[in-house]
C-alpha cells in the first residue's frame, strides 16, 4: 500500500509543487483549495499524469468553524481509496499580510490567526486519530520568524507560534512515533502577496541581493524539500524548524 499525503492549499504555489513532488515519488495525496477549483483540477491531472492518485477538497482555513465538515469530506475521500488513515499532513494554506503594529486591525490579526493557526491547531486535532502512528505532520512557517521584514509584524508573529506548536506536538506525539517540524521557506516567487517576490522587479533584486544563492527560491525548489523531509530518510528529524531559503539573511 503506497503512501497517502493530505497537503492544504496544493492548488497554486508551494502547495502544488510538494504535491507533484510527492506524487513524483509515488505518494498519493488529497489536497485542498480554496477558490481555484480549475487549477486545483488541472493539478488532480498532473498527478494522475505522473501515475499517483490525488484528490481536490475544498476548504476555507480562514473559517475553522467549518473544519467539522471538512474532516467528514476528507474521510469519504480516504474510503473512496479504501483507507481509513493518511500517512503525512502538510499544513501549507496561507496568505501573507502588510501592516505595521500601530494600523494592524483587529480583523487581520483575527484572519491571521485562524489561518496560520487555529486552523491548524483544529486540523490537527480533528485528524489526529486519523493520523497513521510513525507518520508524519509539517508545518509551513517563514524565514521571516528568524529575521525581520518591515510590514510582516502580524504575518510573521503567527507563524512564529506555528513554530512553537511544532515542538511541543512533536513531544506529544513522539509515543505515536509521528514525527512533526516545520519548514521555514525563504521569499519564494509565487503568486504570495499578490507575486511580489516573482513580479516586482525592485523586491525581486533586494531579495536577490540577500541570499548567498543570489536569487529568491522557486515553488518546485520548496516542494523537494517539503517532499524530502516527508521521506523515510528524513525518519530521525522530529521537533525541528528547517530552514529552506537558498541562505537569506544568513
Ligand atoms: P500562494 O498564494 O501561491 O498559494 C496559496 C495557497 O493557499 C493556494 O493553494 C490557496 O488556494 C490556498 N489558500 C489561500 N487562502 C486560503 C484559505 N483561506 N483557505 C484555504 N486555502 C487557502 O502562496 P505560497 O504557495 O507562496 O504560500 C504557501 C505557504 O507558504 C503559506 O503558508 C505561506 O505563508 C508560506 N510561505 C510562502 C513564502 C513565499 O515567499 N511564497 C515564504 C515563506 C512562507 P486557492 O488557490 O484555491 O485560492
Amino acid at each position: 500500500m503506497g503512501k497517502v499525503a493530505v497537503v492544504t492549499g496544493g492548488s497554486r504555489g508551494l502547495g502544488k509543487a510538494a504535491v507533484l513532488a510527492l506524487a513524483k515519488r509515488g505518494v498519493d495525496t488529497i489536497f485542498t483549495y480554496h477558490r481555484n477549483a480549475t487549477a486545483a483540477h488541472a493539478v488532480v491531472a498532473q498527478v494522475q499524469a505522473l501515475g499517483a492518485k490525488a484528490q481536490a477538497l475544498h476548504l476555507d482555513v480562514s473559517k475553522p468553524e467549518t473544519l467539522d465538515d471538512f474532516v467528514i469530506t476528507l474521510h469519504t475521500a480516504l474510503r473512496e481509496w479504501n483507507v481509513s488513515t493518511f500517512d503525512f499532513l502538510v499544513n501549507n494554506a496561507g496568505i501573507g499580510s502588510y501592516s505595521t503594529a500601530a494600523d494592524t486591525s483587529v480583523e487581520l490579526l483575527d484572519t491571521m490567526y485562524a489561518i496560520h493557526l487555529k486552523s491548524v491547531f483544529l486540523l490537527v486535532q480533528k485528524t489526529l486519530d486519523t493520523i497513521t502512528d510513525g507518520g508524519r505532520i509539517l508545518n509551513v512557517s517563514t524565514g521571516l520568524t528568524r529575521f525581520v521584514g518591515p510590514g510582516h509584524i502580524a504575518y510573521a508573529c503567527i507563524k512564529g507560534a506555528i513554530e512553537v506548536y511544532t515542538r511541543y506536538l512533536a513531544q506529544e506525539l513522539g509515543p505515536r512515533k509521528i514525527t512533526v517540524n516545520v519548514i521555514a521557506p525563504g521569499a519564494t516567487a509565487t503568486d504570495f502577496n499578490g507575486g511580489a517576490v516573482r513580479d516586482n522587479e525592485v523586491y525581486n533584486k533586494a531579495v536577490s541581493n540577500a541570499v548567498a544563492l543570489g536569487r529568491p527560491g522557486q515553488a518546485e525548489e520548496i516542494g523537494d524539500a517539503i517532499a524530502c523531509l516527508l521521506a523515510d530518510e528524513c525518519r530521525w528529524i522530529n521537533g525541528e524548524r528547517v530552514e529552506v531559503s537558498g541562505g537569506q539573511r544568513l
